[in-house]
């Protein structure tokens, strides 16, 4: 096979990478406590790319032990504001200037494409630290109206140490959204990235460094949810938890926090999202692409991902049609191919799940559209499905699936298009095609979801918040303004002034 000339120099990156192996605590990598490590995989060629320090409670103690002493010190806890800006200014120059070699570590580590790589790391990745530093110096607290006797002031003020919980699908992204807001506010963190991806994380504490953030500030602990993650979602001395993954384990850190210190917890958990395609929208390229990319963006393991696509009867065909043309055109493969639009699933583990949910909705009466049943033997790639006449009930139309399942339902009218859109019980995201935008807005208001995006499938940007209704979040959100109130108390200060 001839790999292009960008393929072949991405390929060199990855053969030249240093890779990440110790925890990043107190401003140092270092090993687990313990001395145990454990391997991490590229899923694109199921080959070991190397060990990582296998962090526990021992390490978790000693990172909060470090976030708490630098928290208390105030270097960064209670710096001037502008200090922040400048420290996370210089971070994302840092991630800008480091984007390619960030990339291709985050591909090898995920089977995620570098293109979706490089656009996720060269340019969110940096915004977000970017656009939190700014915001640093430009939070304001308030003055509450008094009688002249009295003068109450309003602050906001860094909530403490925190333990960030991250997934593996957006490892890096993932880690900006909590972490930039987290440290703007001028928190204290401690970071468990994804036994799966633990290595951009890893990278990105030491460029944090190398920014002038002080040690102690930004801890990661490499590790297993039930030992790692629950030791952070447990301990006494951690002030705040965000966590992003499944449903499953967020309602664990609601027990954690119930059974320790009753921390705040912020929740960013899965979805069953629908795509809604009202009897007057326009099936044309735009609303195919999106349709597509709503369900198969990075191979479908995606929080948002619009698996459940509701289309009215009259548009049915034409739409599935189009997308089974489009989604045959699909380019799965090496992930560091820069033409590739799908690399692999994460693991063996979780191409085996969706592969068993894709035989689920055949068995329950899913007629398959589409199907590519090719395996390559050299990594976990799945080729997308796409399923005609789903029905609200069956398994593939109620479970998160998390892999590149598209599956049509078609419905009599708006009404029915509404019910069942509603008919989940998780609320993260929606997206509704239609050239009326009347009919737009008052879905857009029914729907009991985070994120309603009108005729495209996003999920907005880092200045729109994020984050689900009913068991797809808490209140908490991501992104936005919003973000900083997961990372920040308030506290009244009441002056008594004598009278003149
Ligand atoms: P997961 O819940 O299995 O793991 C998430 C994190 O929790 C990992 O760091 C993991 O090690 C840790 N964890 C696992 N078990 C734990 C336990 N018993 N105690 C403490 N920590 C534990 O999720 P995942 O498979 O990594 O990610 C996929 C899920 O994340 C999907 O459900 C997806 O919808 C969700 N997700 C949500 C958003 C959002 O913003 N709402 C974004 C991305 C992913």
């Amino acid at each position: 096979m001839t790999l292009s000339p960008d393929t072949n120099r991405f390929h060199d990156i990855a053969g030249r990478l240093t890779l990440p192996s110790n925890a990043f605590i107190d401003g140092a990598y270092v090993p687990a406590r313990s001395g145990r490590v454990f391997e991490t995989l590229n899923p694109a060629t199921s080959a070991v790319l190397g060990t990582v320090a296998h962090g526990d409670a021992a390490d978790v103690d000693l990172a909060v032990a470090a976030a708490r002493r630098s928290f208390k010190e105030g270097a960064w806890s209670r710096c001037a504001p502008e200090h922040r800006k400048d420290v996370l200014l210089r971070l994302a120059q840092l991630v800008r200037d480091h984007a390619e070699e960030l990339a291709v570590l985050e591909s090898i580590d995920s089977g995620k494409t570098i293109t979706d790589c490089l656009a996720e790391i060269g340019e969110h990745v940096p915004t977000f630290f970017q656009w939190y530093g700014e915001l640093a110096d430009k939070s304001f607290g308030k003055v509450a109206p008094t009688g002249e006797d009295a003068l109450a002031l309003i602050l906001k003020e860094p909530a403490g140490v925190v333990g960030l919980v991250l997934p593996w699908n957006f490892p890096l992204l993932m880690a900006a959204w909590k972490l930039a807001p987290a440290l703007a506010s001028g928190c204290s963190t401690v970071v468990k990235p994804a036994e799966q991806t633990p290595l951009s994380s890893l990278r990105l504490a030491e460029l944090a460094m190398e920014a002038g953030l002080p040690a102690g500030v930004l801890n990661v602990v490499p590790g297993f949810g039930e030992t790692a993650g629950q030791a952070i979602g447990r301990h006494m001395d951690i002030d705040v938890v965000s966590f992003t993954g499944s449903t499953e384990v967020g309602a664990l850190f609601l027990r954690y926090a119930s059974e320790s210190n009753l921390k705040p917890v912020g929740l960013e958990m899965g979805g069953k999202s629908p795509l809604v395609i009202l009897d007057d929208a326009v099936i044309d390229d735009h609303l195919v692409t999106n349709a597509v990319n709503a369900a198969c963006w990075n191979g479908g393991q995606n929080c948002s991902a619009n698996m459940r696509q509701i289309v009215h009867a009259s548009l049915k065909d034409e739409f599935l049609q189009a997308v089974v043309e489009k989604v045959a055109t699909f380019k799965v493969g090496d992930p560091l191919d820069p033409e590739t639009q799908m690399g692999s699933m994460v693991t063996d583990e979780h191409l085996r799940r969706v592969s068993r949910y894709v035989e689920t909705g055949k068995s329950e009466g899913a007629r398959v559209a589409y199907a590519d049943e090719k395996v390559r033997p050299d990594g976990f790639f799945l080729n997308p499905t796409v399923f005609d006449g789903v029905t609200r009930n069956m398994t593939i139309a109620r479970e998160e699936i998390f892999g590149p399942v598209l599956g049509v339902i078609d419905v009599a009218d708006n009404a029915e298009a509404l019910d069942v859109a509603l008919d989940t019980p998780y609320g993260l995201h929606a997206s509704v095609f239609t050239r009326d935008m009347d009919k737009a807005m008052h879905f857009a208001r029914r729907l009991p979801c985070g994120t309603v995006s009108i005729n495209c499938f996003s999920e907005g940007d880092v200045k729109t918040p994020f984050g689900g209704y009913k068991q797809s979040g808490s209140l908490a959100r991501d992104n936005g303004v919003e973000a900083m109130d997961q990372y920040v108390q308030t506290k009244t200060v009441w002056v008594y002034l004598r009278p003149m």
